[in-house]
């Protein structure tokens, strides 16, 4: 069954994925923010593999509330509190739980849970909710029927797809692109792409 090392697994393939990305994550926040977002993600995701490399971790709720402290203490800005809030919370709902399709499930809720109380986003703010919001329905509709924690996150990771590419032309009503006002619309929203890509990354890893 799935333990620590595939969920260490997918934090060093998301460490490579967002590094490969930065530049692209970058040039987004370029448009409707501060062009850092790419160097956020790379910074803390590179932070979390030093912490896979020195340590070991007895259980998968301790790996992720480690991977969320990381994220909170290496990553300023927005993102940073925001996906460390997210991985602290999985964490913590996987804590004595067995890996089963319905607790990753559970624990994928608890993480937006802790997303939304941090930064109240909405559906439709052009936000990194906009990819989460649809991934957990694609995720619980899969699973409902019948499919595995790979399976579930592979649809999870496709409706997240389809919500970032939504977000273009959205007027954004929360973070920096807020201050943009309309002209934020015509955009791509940089952390429902990270959104995405985190989610991809699990999907491969989480198999
Ligand atoms: P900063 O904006 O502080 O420079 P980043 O560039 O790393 O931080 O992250 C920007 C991303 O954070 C945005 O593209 C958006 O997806 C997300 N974001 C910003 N504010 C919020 C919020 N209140 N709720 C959810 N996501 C948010
Ligand atoms: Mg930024
Ligand atoms: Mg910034």
């Amino acid at each position: 069954s799935m333990g620590v090392d595939d969920f260490a697994n997918w934090m060093r393939d998301a460490a490579g994925v967002l590094h490969e990305n930065a530049a692209y994550l970058t040039e987004l926040d370029a448009a409707i923010g501060d062009a850092d977002h790419g160097s956020n993600m790379d910074r803390g995701f590179a932070a979390v593999v030093a912490v896979l490399d020195e340590s070991s971790f007895e259980s998968v709720d301790e790996l992720m509330k480690k991977a969320g402290m990381t994220l909170v203490s290496k990553v300023g800005g927005a993102s940073g509190p925001l996906y460390g809030t997210f991985f602290l919370r999985f964490g913590a709902a996987l804590a004595g739980a067995e890996i089963t399709p319905a607790t990753v499930g559970e624990a994928l809720k608890a993480g937006v849970g802790g997303i939304l109380a941090r930064g109240k986003a909405e559906l439709g703010d052009k936000t990194m909710y906009d990819a989460w919001a649809p991934a957990l329905e694609a995720y619980d509709s899969a699973v409902a029927g019948g499919a595995d924690v790979g399976g579930a996150l592979t649809a999870a990771a496709e409706a997240a797809a389809k919500g970032r590419d939504a977000t273009t032309p959205l007027v954004a009503r929360k973070g920096r692109a807020s201050y943009l006002g309309e002209r934020s619309a015509g955009h791509q929203d940089p952390g429902a792409t990270s959104t995405t890509l985190l989610l991809e990354s699990a999907a491969r890893t989480l198999a």
